[in-house]
């Protein structure tokens, strides 16, 4: 028998059922603690007295924030050079010495990070280091002070494991499978143009792409001669020969992903060659969730359609899967796209566009669950490479004030400093 099934399986109903979201709900939380506090005062001093036999004390406060001291940063090899420079700049400008470790799959950008890069930073506070998963174990057994790695869940969770063993503070950016909502009320020519560019950009390998699109058969049957015209407009008759398509970075993933087009039914595209590490811009329909395109992250030119009855159906599908890094909503209501956003998690959400919200450097970026934790870009780089160092300066003298808080704790010290706590809410307590 679990002592901690019932109560923890209520407290995860309650928080599904949303009732901690709303602000009024929040704010009647926190008073209920406060007269919590206010109406115990007595029961509390007498427990904590029992307990601890001490007082609280309180003063004003400042942060200081500091660098972590050696940073290892883990790249992958999609967008091998931002994913490289992006967490430098935050763990440089923080004060914070590097070592970069770049992706080994994207062989010339690691050259010339590891060849030129290092020539414009101070040697003595920055390397880069090169290696594939057996060296990125061997430099995973050393301290750090931070570790901030993107890429796959499968490795976040080593790096995590490594990191454990000296209790470094990681952030993982990591990827997933993210959803892309299409209601029935929304301009399909629209909407396709919009999910096959973000889809199909870098050839689909990008941790925020939308990966499948959710939405009722007659949506679907709207939206695949638009995507088949935005396709051919993007890339022209042939994709193959159309300088704006990437191409498969390895012929591991080539391999992997041509296997995933076995899924379902291929709608749209569907060709390969192999020789030149080709996928064409694919759309899939007919799939099902237990396939292995709905079960990994894609990671390239591949697009699944699955059908959903109602919004309340593709609520459900998306929170009842891991959460996602980028979250994706198409209406033409407002209503629409709001709940999307209110009744899902995900690490960041765009409504009626693809990852645009990844563009503005006012907003953090990271995932939620599994597709990681912690976030940066802009100022929150900074925040995420400094140690927040919570400090207090008291001045030397007023000892005879300060006197008040040392034991024997007499009946008028004690009033003294019950109000003293009160008045907390000025900048500068007293004791
Ligand atoms: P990956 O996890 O295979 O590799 C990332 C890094 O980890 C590389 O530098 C690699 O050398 C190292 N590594 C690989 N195996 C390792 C092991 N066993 N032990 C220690 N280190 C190891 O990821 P990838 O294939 O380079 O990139 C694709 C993944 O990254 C996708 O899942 C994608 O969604 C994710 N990604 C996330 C973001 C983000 O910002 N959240 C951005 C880009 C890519």
């Amino acid at each position: 028998m679990d002592p901690f099934a019932d109560t923890l399986q209520r407290l995860r109903e309650a928080f599904d059922s949303g009732c901690t979201r709303p602000a009024e709900f929040r704010a009647a939380q926190l008073k209920g603690l406060s007269r919590f506090l206010q109406e115990n005062k007595q029961l509390l001093q007498e427990a904590l007295a029992q307990d601890l036999h001490k007082a609280t004390q309180l003063d004003s406060a400042f942060i200081r924030k500091e660098p972590f001291g050696l940073v290892l940063v883990i790249a992958p090899w999609n967008y091998p050079l931002n994913l490289s420079l992006e967490p430098l700049v935050g763990a440089l400008a923080a004060g914070n010495c590097v070592v970069l470790k770049p992706s080994e799959v994207s062989k010339s950008t690691e050259k010339v990070l590891a060849k030129v890069l290092p020539r414009y930073l101070d040697q003595s506070c920055f390397a880069v280091v090169l290696g594939g998963p057996q060296e990125t174990g061997q430099l995973l057994e050393h301290k750090f002070d931070y570790i901030f790695f993107t890429g796959s869940p499968r490795v976040g969770k080593i790096v995590m494991a490594a990191a454990a063993k000296h209790l470094t503070p990681v952030t993982l950016e990591l990827g997933g499978k993210n959803p892309c909502y299409v209601d029935d009320n929304c301009d399909p020519q629209t909407v396709a143009n919009r999910v096959a560019f973000f889809r199909y950009f870098n050839s689909g390998q990008t941790c925020v792409a939308p990966d499948y699109i959710l939405c009722s058969p007659e949506m679907q049957a709207r939206l695949l001669p638009a995507l088949q015209s935005a396709i051919t407009r993007f890339y022209g008759e042939d994709p193959q020969s159309s300088p704006d398509l990437g191409r498969i970075i390895s012929e591991k993933n080539f391999q992997r992903l041509r296997g995933l087009l076995s899924c379902g039914h291929v709608a749209i595209g569907g060709q390969t060659d192999e020789s030149d590490r080709y996928i064409a811009p694919t759309v899939l329909v007919g799939v099902q969730e237990t396939e292995p395109v709905m079960q990994e992250e894609i990671f390239g030119p591949i697009l699944p359609i699955m059908n959903v009855r109602s919004l309340d159906e593709a609520i459900e599908f998306i929170r009842r899967r891991e959460k996602p890094l980028a979250l994706y909503a198409f209406s033409n209501s407002s209503q629409v796209v709001k709940r999307v956003l209110a009744q899902t998690s995900s690490g960041g959400f765009c409504g009626n566009d693809g990852f645009m919200h990844m563009t503005v450097a006012s907003l953090p970026f990271g995932g939620v669950g599994a597709s990681g934790m912690g976030s940066y870009h802009g100022k929150f780089s900074f925040d995420t490479f400094s140690h927040h160092r919570a400090c207090l300066l008291r001045r030397p003298g007023l000892e005879k004030v300060y006197a008040l808080r040392y034991p024997p704790h007499t009946p008028r010290n004690l009033r003294v400093l019950l109000a003293a706590m009160e008045t907390r809410s000025c900048s500068c307590a007293l004791l």
